[in-house]
């Protein structure tokens, strides 16, 4: 049972109909979330949706307008940030340049008065957590991009929050120690069971460390499920298009017993689908399917419900895989993408060629809104 769906499962954070308004401006429009203990949290959306807004409002920079935050199920609102159970990292790492990483992992529980063997113990703690004992005496210049990440994490930890809030936490890596810090980043959130709550920008990375992602636009929330949940039963055109690629089709839809068939172009067939929804015959309906599900082949696939003819027009070679652009009579584009080996080296297809679409009646999702 995942915490989100187990209906005993205590909130660690509850956003209950927050609004922040700055001035006339709504950044946060009446948003209601839980989040669990020890979840992994992504917060997703275009630049200005009111990501950072919602983080500095847990971490108490901000005060909403209207509704209540409570952490742990206590009202945090007039709770001042350095007495809430809660740290924030920043993507710049903040790290003191003057002092070695033992000396910055140990800053705030100094500043706390902690006793001497305590500090000490707490620090060993955190250098064997984020690997980094070999590094305790050097100072951030002399340690790469990835170990002052791990620097400011474990700093970030010392304190034994409740939450932690990343702010990009790791904009500043290249892309392949990106791929790698993410996977140390989950392995240090499962054991700390601290409770994540993370900003980015990268759809990619959001869907790999996060539990459960919550797609918002304008202040407010559009969706919240797991990475898979996401991806595949996006509630929106919104979130579809957001996450990943994706085609999407307009039409009218016919129900058809537990089928829905949409006339989406003259001449053409009509995409049959599963759906989930009550929708009434003339309906005008989206459809959304993922390259991934369609097959490109030089005959229709018997097995699938929906064909459809078209000509090549672009190859996209990616080395495991190969994205197709395939220009219906329609005239509307649809990619597809197909994974490369030799066993399907039928595949072979190059520019111009006629081919066929194949996919199930159950590889997309319509979508109402
Ligand atoms: P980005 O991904 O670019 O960081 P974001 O989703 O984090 O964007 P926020 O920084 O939360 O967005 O900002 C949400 C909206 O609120 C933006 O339109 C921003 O201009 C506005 N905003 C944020 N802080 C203030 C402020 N102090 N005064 C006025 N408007 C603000």
């Amino acid at each position: 049972f995942a915490p989100w769906e187990d209906p005993d499962a205590k909130p660690l954070i509850q956003f209950k109909n927050v609004t922040k308004k700055f001035g006339d401006f709504t950044a946060i429009d009446d948003l209601t979330i839980d989040i669990y203990q020890r979840e992994f949290f992504a917060l997703l959306g275009p630049s200005g949706c009111g990501k950072t807004t919602l983080m500095r409002m847990l971490a108490g920079f901000e005060n909403p307008t209207r509704g209540q935050i409570l952490l742990g199920g206590q009202d945090i609102v007039a709770v001042p940030p350095n007495k809430r159970p809660v740290n924030m990292m920043f993507q710049s790492y903040a790290l003191f340049p003057h002092l070695s990483v033992w000396d910055n992992i140990a800053f705030g529980l100094r500043r706390d008065k902690l006793d001497q063997d305590k500090i000490e113990e707490r620090v060993a703690e955190m250098l064997r957590l984020t690997r980094l004992e070999q590094f305790a005496k050097r100072k951030p210049h002399q340690i790469s991009g990835g170990q002052r990440q791990r620097v400011a994490l474990a700093r970030s930890l010392a304190k034994a929050p409740k939450l932690l809030l990343l702010d990009e936490p790791l904009g500043a890596l290249d892309k392949k120690l990106r791929n790698e810090t993410q996977f140390e980043l989950m392995d240090i959130q499962e054991k700390t069971g601290t409770t994540f709550v993370i900003v980015t920008h990268d759809q990619e990375e959001a869907m790999t460390v996060a539990s459960r992602v919550a797609v918002m636009d304008h202040g407010k929330m559009i969706q919240v499920d797991t990475p898979a949940g996401i991806y595949e039963a996006p509630n929106s055109v919104y979130v579809a298009d957001f996450i990943g690629d994706v085609n999407i089709v307009e039409g009218n839809a016919t129900v058809q017993g537990d089928r829905v068939h949409i006339s989406f172009a003259e001449g053409a067939d009509p995409i049959i689908t599963a759906f989930d929804q009550p929708i009434s015959d003339g309906q005008r309906v989206s459809y959304a399917i993922r390259p991934e599900k369609i097959s490109v082949d030089r005959e229709p696939l018997a097995d699938r419900a929906n064909h459809v003819r078209g000509k090549i027009e672009d190859i996209g070679y990616l080395g495991d895989v190969s994205t197709y652009h395939v220009r219906l009579p329609s005239g509307g584009l649809i990619s597809a993408l197909m994974t490369n080996s030799r066993r399907l080296a039928r595949r072979d297809f190059t520019w111009d060629d006629e081919v066929w679409l194949s996919w199930t009646d159950t590889a997309g999702v319509l979508l109402t809104k």
